[in-house]
């Protein structure tokens, strides 16, 4: 018979059943090993311990408490070995020849049999039912012993601290040599990727030392194809199953590269504030502030990533950004490899020394300043159809100012003989070159005149529209005849890129195959904008213009179009683009030519002439690599030449160094200390700002090391000098501290001009003055004192000997001294000098006071002179001086009896004071004959000490005073307690991406949650927008109100942040929440169309559309803290509303990813 066996045979067969068992869980052990602890700012080991094999920055840290679905959902285990064999859903064979060896993050790795691997994979898919942990956990334990094995002859070593080469510029980074010619295929036989065509040196250079796994640093210009390095890192990371995350500082550039690199490499991803695909593929494009809160919130898939690339990393000098940069570097993990690339800056060597020393890893830094392309500078002084070919060469492809060139063009630019009236300024303009208010003022005054004259004298009127015009015609014209289009035209301004386009309406550069292609392309991406979305006027005008091949491309034009604009642009279907300057510094879009239109630019800090980075980066978009022989820049000469000089210093001026943007965020500080990886201390020291300073602390250790050994002083009578130097030191302190209440003139009655006081010269004596005037506006109040000058003879001489003629090094010295040997000063004669003192330059106050008009005294001084017989006011102070120098006859000041306010505190604090002076007795070394220079040797030690000291302390730190100050407002507004640990309002704050402290603040003060939905996001829209419109929003009473506990919130936080010692004005605070698109956003929230509620503001489309996305943003943070605060009414509104903004033109998906 034969029996099935049931369930309860099973049950027989495996163990006897224990309850029991179920309630513990078997204790697993981790292979552990011995890791040094580093000093983060020298470098130093200071510690060793034991940590389990396999951890990484990503285990050790916390998990986040709470995490987005996006940060947690990028995962991949060696489980997931099957699907990452999987590329684009086909299947491809495994590369056995290119494993990697050593997992990412492990110090050993293994080298496999080919057949063991083989196996170890068919087993895998044999023992489904093993358990993961148990599989995981033979794979690390092999890998351990391997390691052991393998570091076993060497095991001693492997225990010593390592040794850590000494420090110099160059320890951390290396300049590769790119003119050095290098086998490439040889060397990397089997590339991970194959380009089409032959790849230039520094390419090459770079990829090997990509295939060595090291560190790398590309400064390159735009056009010279550092995205090869990039892509290969990208195939090299698929080849060893590893990621890779590409990260950019700008949204946009974020979409471009994932279109381009998609099409490449299939397996990649994006994830930014409102946009995730494909977020488990092996290449994720994402931003760098993304990349930073998966860093913060330990992320699991930091531990499979091999390569970092940060693209445009000159935008380290960027204050908003460059922060992030630093605050990624640092946080990055040990075994992550670093790509950097950025545009040619002149201080790459110092900047990659710092990620070298930071990250522990060399890196490379390879740079040619070769462009692909070379550029030809042109300056155009074209004026009329005669002169339109008018250009003249001043900065050639080789590099150099042509001044011929120049000459030449200044001499084009000179009026013809038939503007009489203008003769006189043209000499001017020759010699001045860039004066041109005089030709402006002729302008203004007969415009009329000049206007009806065009035709003759055409560069007599500068700035009217038809002149523009005009000049854009013969520009075109011009560039046309040489087959010099496409051309950027650069105009520094959104509303002259509109105005300039609009103009031209007769100019049309397409033929009729490319307007159809236009037509059909426009159709295709507008079809799928809602109906009324497809007849807005910036739509219909911009598909007008685009089909006549003209775009323009800034900031205020709608994102979908925008994206149109640079793929008919790429596609060579828009010749004539008027940008600004953005367009320059997203992906590499060439042209065959340059205009600009202006040279000089508007800041924040009023008009200036382009730097020269940002000349260069404009100016570097002419030329198309394979297309073009060379590129060609245009500079229009509109009013007159500019000079030579400034030409010189734009062109070929060094461009900005990177530098360090480094400040103390409030996320930062409560990331971090809920983290606990890293104190913000060690955060400050790493950042690059501290680079310099980091080198030099390791000299300044050691000196501090022979200092905690000073050398003995050889005599027997000071054994005690120390304890006195500490005792003065005490009293002096104590005694600054005192005096700043008590002797401030407003604090007491006495201390007014006409006082005698002491005060104590170079030579350690007591020396009177006469108070002739107190300033209280300064800082620290000044008062100034008539002393007397002379030979140092001195009365009541102890023991003290002649002093050494030269100064003493420390000011401390004759203070202390004057503190138990009542020497007083003996004139002679009656040379007299006024002193400003400051508090602590007083000795003491007597009780003497001279009647006298110590306001005639002072003028006096200040205007006598050695010849004039002094006055005899001035000349009655000084002989009371003398006459009181000479007999001591007085008292001090009981200060306590004079004071305006006698605070029980205040007596307390003058009678303690009293008994910390050290007096003369107590001390043995006051009877050295020497006493004077062997306290000063004391005190000099001491000082050394206290200097090395502080330089090596966290208080020296740049930021420390703003991270104290911070964390005081964190710790006033309770998201930290006293103890400086994270309380829930902290981790609310963790949770929200931008604007942390007010959006807290009002989700804790419950300012939201009973308005309807439509308020919260219209009022919202306060927190992403800061412009201020001139069109007053119509508001209802309601929202008005919200509006003032909104600013009353703010003006909290700013007296707070103020109170705790920030510098930002209270008023500057509340002014950057700005209420003007309330109304809009209100409406559009109800439902209107873009349209309508374009007609409510002058604030243009771009700009609106830009507000609503990142107040979804906004929404979405704020909703993830009402849900961890249990507010789910707020949550389902904050829900709502932003379901009801994501609709039409607004949200509508990026080109790119489709
Ligand atoms: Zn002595």
């Amino acid at each position: 018979m034969n029996m099935q066996p049931n369930f309860f045979d099973i049950l027989k067969f495996s163990n006897k059943w224990q309850t029991n068992k179920l309630y513990s869980i078997p204790v697993y052990k981790m292979p552990r090993e011995l890791k040094i602890k580093y000093d983060p700012t020298t470098g130093r080991a200071m510690d060793v311990f034991e940590v389990a094999k396999s951890e990484s920055f990503a285990r050790q840290s916390k998990p986040g408490l709470f995490n987005e679905p996006v940060r947690d959902n990028v995962n991949a285990t060696p489980n997931d070995l099957k699907t990452d064999a999987k590329t684009g859903g086909k299947s491809v064979a495994l590369d056995f020849d290119h494993l990697l060896t050593v997992p990412p993050g492990f110090e050993n790795g293994m080298e496999f049999e080919l057949t063991t691997l083989v196996k170890s994979i068919q087993n895998k898919y044999k023992s489904q039912e093993e358990s993961e942990m148990e599989k995981t956990a033979g794979i690390i334990r092999n890998i351990a012993t391997e390691g052991k094995i393998k570091d076993s002859k060497d095991s001693k070593l492997h225990l010593a601290l390592p040794k850590i080469p000494k420090e110099s510029p160059t320890l951390w980074a290396e300049t590769v040599d790119v003119s050095e010619a290098v086998d490439f295929d040889s060397m990397v036989p089997n590339p991970a990727f194959k380009w089409k065509f032959e790849l230039d040196s520094f390419q090459k250079h770079a990829i090997i030392k990509l295939e060595k796994g090291e560190n790398v640093l590309i400064a390159a210009h735009t056009s010279a194809g550092k995205t090869v390095v990039a892509e290969y890192a990208i195939a090299l990371s698929q080849r060893h199953m590893t990621k890779t995350f590409y990260t950019s500082p700008i949204k946009a550039l974020s979409n471009q590269k994932f279109r381009d690199f998609r099409s490449t490499f299939q397996d990649v991803g994006i994830i930014t504030g409102d946009v995730q695909i494909n977020p488990k593929a092996s290449c994720i494009i994402m931003t760098t502030e993304i990349l930073r809160s998966m860093l913060y919130n330990g992320q699991s898939s930091v531990q499979d990533l091999e390569w970092v690339i940060f693209d445009e990393v000159h935008y380290m000098n960027d204050s908003e950004r460059g922060v992030v940069y630093e605050e990624v570097l640092v946080l990055l993990p040990e075994h992550v490899r670093i790509i950097m690339l950025s545009a040619t800056v002149p201080n790459t060597l110092e900047f990659a020394s710092w990620v070298g020393k930071t990250k522990k890893r060399k890196m490379c830094v390879i740079s040619t300043p070769k462009r692909p392309v070379p550029l030809e500078h042109y300056l155009y002084t074209g004026q009329s159809r005669k002169s339109k070919e008018h250009k003249f060469l001043i900065l050639g492809a080789e590099g150099t100012l042509v001044h011929k060139g120049y000459l030449d063009a200044v001499e084009a630019k000179k009026p013809k003989e038939k503007a009489p009236a203008q003769q006189k300024d043209t000499g001017k303009r020759a010699l001045g070159g860039g004066k041109r208010s005089c030709d402006q003022r002729y302008n203004e005054k007969e415009g009329n005149k000049v206007k009806k004259v065009i035709a003759i004298a055409p560069h007599a009127s500068k700035s009217g529209p038809q002149h523009q015009k005009n000049l854009w015609i013969r520009v075109l014209d011009h560039l046309c005849s040489e087959d010099k289009l496409p051309v950027i035209c650069f105009t520094l301004s959104r509303s002259k890129c509109d105005s300039n386009a609009n103009s031209l309406s007769s100019v049309d550069l397409t033929t009729a195959e490319e307007k159809h292609a236009i037509s059909q392309f426009l159709h295709k991406c507008l079809d799928i904008l809602k109906g009324p979305d497809k007849n807005l006027p910036q739509v219909i005008q911009m598909s007008s213009l685009l089909k006549r091949g003209i775009g323009v491309h800034h900031s205020g034009i709608l994102p979908i179009l925008k994206e149109v604009v640079e793929m008919l642009f790429q596609d060579g279907k828009v010749k004539l683009l008027f940008a600004t300057e953005t367009f320059a510094m997203g992906i590499n879009m060439p042209a065959r030519s340059v205009v600009f239109d202006d040279i000089m630019k508007h800041d924040d800090k009023g008009r200036r002439q382009l730097l020269p980075s940002e000349y260069i980066q404009m100016a570097g978009r002419a030329g198309r690599r394979g297309l073009d022989s060379t590129g060609t820049v245009l500079i229009l000469c509109k009013d007159s030449v500019p000079e030579l000089e400034s030409l010189h210093k734009m062109m070929l001026g060094k461009p900005q160094k990177l530098e360090s943007q480094f400040r103390v965020t409030y996320s930062m500080i409560l990331n971090l200390l809920r983290g606990k990886q890293l104190r913000v201390q060690d955060m400050m020291k790493l950042s690059f700002g501290e680079v310099h300073f980091r080198s030099k602390i390791e000299e300044l250790e050691k000196e501090m090391k022979q200092r905690e050994n000073p050398p003995k002083l050889d005599c027997s009578t000071c054994s005690d000098v120390e304890s006195f130097y500490e005792a003065a030191r005490k009293y002096l302190e104590k005694k600054v501290e005192v005096y700043r209440h008590v002797l401030h003139p407003q604090a007491i009655k006495a201390l007014k001009p006409g006082r005698f006081l002491t005060v104590v010269d170079d030579e350690c004596v007591l020396k009177l003055g006469l108070l002739l005037d107190v300033n209280t506006h300064s800082k620290e109040p000044i008062f100034k004192t008539l002393v007397l000058r002379g030979s140092k003879k001195t009365k009541r001489e102890n023991s003290m000997k002649k002093i050494d003629k030269t100064r003493p090094k420390s000011a401390l010295t004759p203070k202390m001294v004057a503190l138990v040997k009542n020497t007083y000063f003996v004139p002679h004669v009656r040379d007299s000098d006024v002193l400003s003192l400051k508090l602590d330059d007083i000795a003491d106050v007597t009780d003497f006071t001279l009647k006298t008009d110590c306001k005639v005294v002072l003028s006096d001084w200040k205007t006598k002179s050695k010849e004039d017989s002094p006055c005899s006011v001035f000349d009655k102070a000084v002989d009371a001086l003398l006459r009181m120098s000479k007999d001591p006859n007085f008292n001090y000041l009981n200060l306590v009896e004079h004071l305006k306010q006698k605070t029980l505190d205040m007596v307390e604090q003058l009678q303690e004071l009293q008994k910390l002076k050290p007096k003369y007795d107590d001390f043995k070394c006051c009877l050295c004959s020497s006493f004077y220079e062997h306290l000063d040797f004391t005190t000099q030690e001491r000082e050394e000490y206290d200097r090395l000291n502080y330089l090596t302390s966290d208080e020296r730190l740049g930021n420390s005073t703003e991270y104290a100050a911070k964390l005081n407002v964190l710790k006033s507004f309770k998201y930290v307690n006293s103890d400086s640990m994270v309380q829930l309002k902290g981790h609310v704050a963790c949770s929200i991406g931008k604007q942390e402290l007010m959006l807290t603040e009002l989700l804790f003060r419950n300012i939201l949650t009973d308005l309807p939905e439509e308020d919260i996001a219209a009022l919202l829209s306060c927190l992403v927008f800061n412009q201020k419109p001139e069109k007053e929003p119509n508001l209802t009473p309601s929202q008005k109100e919200t509006i003032d506990s909104i600013q009353k919130v703010a003006r909290d936080i700013g007296k707070t942040q103020k109170k705790c010692g920030l510098q930002e004005h209270v008023e500057d605070y509340v002014d950057q929440f700005q209420f003007g698109l309330v109304e809009v956003i209100y409406k559009w929230t109800m439902g209107v169309s873009f349209r309508e509620i374009m007609e409510l503001t002058d604030v243009q489309e771009g700009t609106i559309v830009r507000v609503i996305q990142q107040l979804v943003e906004t929404l979405q943070d704020l909703r993830k803290a009402a849900q961890i605060l249990g507010n789910p009414t707020l949550e389902t509104k904050l829900e709502a509303a932003s379901t009801k903004i994501k609709r039409d033109i607004v949200f509508q998906g990026s080109l790119y990813l489709q």
